[in-house]
């Protein structure tokens, strides 16, 4: 059932102690990189102050702003030579942050990641099929390494192509699947067209869902449609990559490792600390990477710890599904919104299919907000009114969530670009 149970159930007492050596180990260590060495002599701190978990909250917190500054080499607390691999954040605005590794750092984080995997049910006899990009972003390698160090056979397809995937799918009996939400529900329309339906033509069980946000209800929908168990799966390159934090068989939110990882949920405007089980902004501490450490990094992720103890009888702490990140919050006409609250409204209504878009413009000097939906192809057969009813469903249940009226237009299936990666939800047009 754990794949290192000594350490996946260790007393929360002895993990705290844990942590605390780690932390004081980390801050030494990163006092050596360029952009440390500086900031512990602005803030006029030591490594020998910290003495307790609570003096973490001496130590400046670390931006993506930081990372971009000291670009690219000025986080490394080891020489350049000691690293072999280096990641990238898949950020489309500014410089995309970078993330080097060490051997060892390579192998703390593949450990976690197979530890995740196997929490899962997943064994050494499954077949797992990466559907991930590989290259610069770290769902790709990340879980490439996870899984052969579990001992899995791994079909490294990579992302896209989506005939090909089922082909393989099928031909190899792929047991287990890594994939974006987005494009698993996209492919759902591919699976149909071909007239291959997963649950009678394929052997999955187990998809590993990452990368972006996404609903509960549009894991159900996975779920349902491919006949697996779909457990959530959060990361960031920052922090290494996939593993961070993961779903056991509960499916009660996900545990965050605290033996590789510091996590604080802090109020982004003021920067506090919320109370236990409040929402706020995610920020980490790595405690076991010697290459690049990153000090009380703030994610921009939005979430809570899910307070008590989990039935699994792992100790570290879970997070809750991220409901957004600070910076994709839209302000429409005054108010405050994230995209993840449209799809969760959406994929809770039958007709609806599996991609959709949130325009943003303005008429008049007023704020307007389109919402063109994907309808599942049944709907589109015949009957206007039924049309018409959907798309008042959809009009009053997005109302009730965002408190504004959107224009919801409805689409035929497959007719909204989707992209190989991360979903791209948002269009905002409005003139800054
Ligand atoms: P990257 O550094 O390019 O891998 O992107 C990391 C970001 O992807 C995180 O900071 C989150 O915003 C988002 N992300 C990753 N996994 C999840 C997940 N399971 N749920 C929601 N957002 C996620
Ligand atoms: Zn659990």
């Amino acid at each position: 059932m754990y794949w290192e149970k000594d350490s996946e159930t260790v007393p929360v007492e002895t993990l705290r102690g844990m942590q605390l050596r780690g932390l004081q180990e980390v801050v030494v260590n990163a006092a050596h990189s360029h952009f440390y060495a500086q900031r512990f002599a602005d803030a006029g701190i030591s490594p020998s102050d910290i003495t307790s978990l609570e003096d973490l909250s001496r130590i400046p917190f670390t931006t993506k702003d930081d990372l971009r500054e000291d670009w690219p080499y000025g986080f490394l607390a080891l020489p350049k030579e000691d690293m072999v691999r280096m990641h990238s954040s898949s950020g489309t605005t500014g410089r995309a942050t970078v993330i080097f590794h060490t051997r060892e750092d390579i192998d703390g984080w593949t450990d976690i990641v197979a530890r995740s995997m196997y929490m899962t049910g997943m064994r050494r006899s499954d077949v797992f099929q990466n559907m991930m990009t590989y290259a610069l972003f770290t769902g790709g390698l990340g879980f490439h390494y996870g899984a052969e160090k579990l001992g899995a056979l791994v079909i490294p397809i990579g992302a896209g192509n989506s005939n090909r995937q089922i082909q393989l799918m099928c031909d190899f009996q792929t047991t287990v699947i890594h994939i974006i939400p987005s494009y698993a529900l996209y492919l759902t329309t591919v699976f149909e067209d071909l007239g291959v339906d997963p649950r009678r033509d394929t052997h999955l069980k187990i998809a590993f869902l990452g990368a972006e946000p996404h609903s509960e209800h549009s894991r159900r929908r996975i779920e349902e449609f491919y006949g697996v168990k779909a457990y959530n799966s959060y990361g960031l390159s920052e922090m290494n990559g996939p593993g961070v934090a993961f779903e056991c068989p509960a499916q009660k939110g996900m545990h965050i490792w605290e033996d590789h990882y510091i996590v604080e949920i802090i109020d982004p405007v003021t920067l506090k600390t919320v109370a236990e089980g409040e929402e706020g902004e995610l920020v980490l501490t790595t405690l076991r990477r010697r290459g690049m450490p990153i000090l009380r990094y703030r994610t921009k992720d939005l979430t809570r710890i899910i307070p008590g103890e989990c039935e699994c009888g792992r100790t570290h702490r879970r997070i809750a599904r991220i409901t957004g990140r600070t910076d994709d919050m839209m302000i429409v006409k005054g108010v405050n919104m994230f995209p993840i609250q449209i799809e969760r409204q959406l994929m809770k209504i039958p007709g609806v299919g599996t991609n959709f878009h949130i325009i943003l413009d303005q008429e008049d000097y007023t704020d307007r907000m389109i919402v063109k939906v994907e309808v599942q192809k049944d709907y589109f057969a015949g009957d206007l009114r039924q049309l018409e009813a959907l798309r008042r469903q959809i009009v009053d249940n997005l109302k009730s969530e965002i408190l504004i009226t959107p224009k919801v237009e409805l689409v035929e299936p497959n007719t909204l670009p989707t992209s190989e990666g991360k979903a791209v939800r948002v269009f905002d047009k409005r003139e800054k």
